[in-house]
């Protein structure tokens, strides 16, 4: 698996929280240890359902310096917007060719969508999984780290570049599923951490405001009083101390709940201290990006610079296999 080309896409937010984070970046800063990672804010996905247009460059940014914050650094990986190499746009046209509808139509994703926006179901929307194939494609990504809910969309390009392949000549590798995906629980114990729900902690946000949302959130069930044991194996709360306390602490609070020892605001006390810890230095490295945000420019640029070269090459040879020169 070493230095194999990885290719993922970031909604361009900087709206991220632990859930994210925990999910997925951690694992992407991971990746680019061993691998060439291309790394891409998808604006032109984001653009399937009504979004604000006078802040959107502000979010692109936003999005671009929270990443890097949480360790996407320059040299380590691309990081580019999606808009700024066509390319994608080219080869998802190509790719349209290659699908069928009724597969599209068939998508979760697709049908859960046009739902939540009834009102603007889209061709876009419908075609969004091609676009997504042609990202990863573009670049001959073989590695896509996925969550659970993105292994369909995954399905699907592989299934385009094996019908390219096979229709045009031999181009596109099958990419691969690669990565833990790490699921991580909101505030309310019961669904994944999500803005829209509101169950979720902010990688940005303040200790205050982190304690705020921390000091009412669900734990185990039966501990309704503070002099009843507890179960921390069926704790939400917990399961935040094992990504973020050290070991030592974990096991008292571990230990403790289950004699009631400790309540669970003292618990919830120790994880906030080992949660904000941890967050610092992400926060202290946002806030001297904001400083110099031409910095952060700089670095989206070049990347898309070196990741249009490549997608140049791949859509020459494109071309070329469908006569198309
Ligand atoms: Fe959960 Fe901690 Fe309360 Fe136990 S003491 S129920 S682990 S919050």
């Amino acid at each position: 698996m070493e230095n194999k080309r990885v290719m993922s896409g970031i909604q361009p937010t900087g709206d991220i929280h632990i859930g994210n984070y925990l999910g997925a970046i951690r694992q992407w800063v991971e990746l680019t240890r061993n691998h060439q990672c291309f790394f891409v804010i998808v604006d032109y996905h984001a653009i399937t359902i009504d979004y604000d247009t006078t802040t959107f460059q502000d979010s692109i940014l936003k999005a671009a310096m929270v990443n890097i914050a949480c360790g996407l650094e320059p040299g380590t990986c691309l990081l580019f917007v999606q808009s700024h190499v066509p390319e994608h746009m080219e080869l998802n046209w190509v790719f349209a060719s290659c699908t069928m509808v009724g597969r599209l139509t068939n998508m979760t994703q697709f049908k859960e969508k046009a739902q939540q926006h009834e009102t603007n179901v889209n061709a876009g929307l419908l075609n969004y999984p091609i676009l997504q194939a042609a990202d990863i494609l573009i670049y001959k990504a073989s590695l896509v780290p996925v969550g659970e809910d993105q292994l369909q969309h995954l399905e699907l390009a592989r299934d385009i570049a094996r019908r390219f392949n096979r229709k045009f000549g031999e181009i596109f590798p099958e990419p691969e599923a690669c990565g833990k995906s790490v699921r991580v629980m909101g505030l309310d114990g019961e669904n994944k951490m999500s803005k829209s729900l509101g169950n979720h902690l902010g990688v940005l946000e303040t200790p205050e405001e982190i304690w705020k949302k921390l000091a009412p959130a669900k734990t185990d069930v039966q501990r309704v009083r503070r002099a009843d044991p507890g179960r921390p194996w069926m704790c939400n709360i917990y399961t935040y101390h094992e990504f973020f306390t050290p070991e030592d602490r974990r096991q008292y609070c571990y230990d403790q709940c289950q004699e009631a020892g400790i309540g669970c605001v003292d618990c919830k006390r120790i994880l906030h201290e080992h949660l904000c810890a941890a967050l610092a230095p992400i926060q202290g490295r946002y806030r001297e990006l904001e400083q110099h945000p031409d910095t952060v420019r700089d670095f989206l640029n070049d990347s898309a610079r070196q990741a249009r070269e490549i997608a140049q090459q791949t859509m020459a040879e494109v071309r070329h296999k469908m006569g198309l020169r």
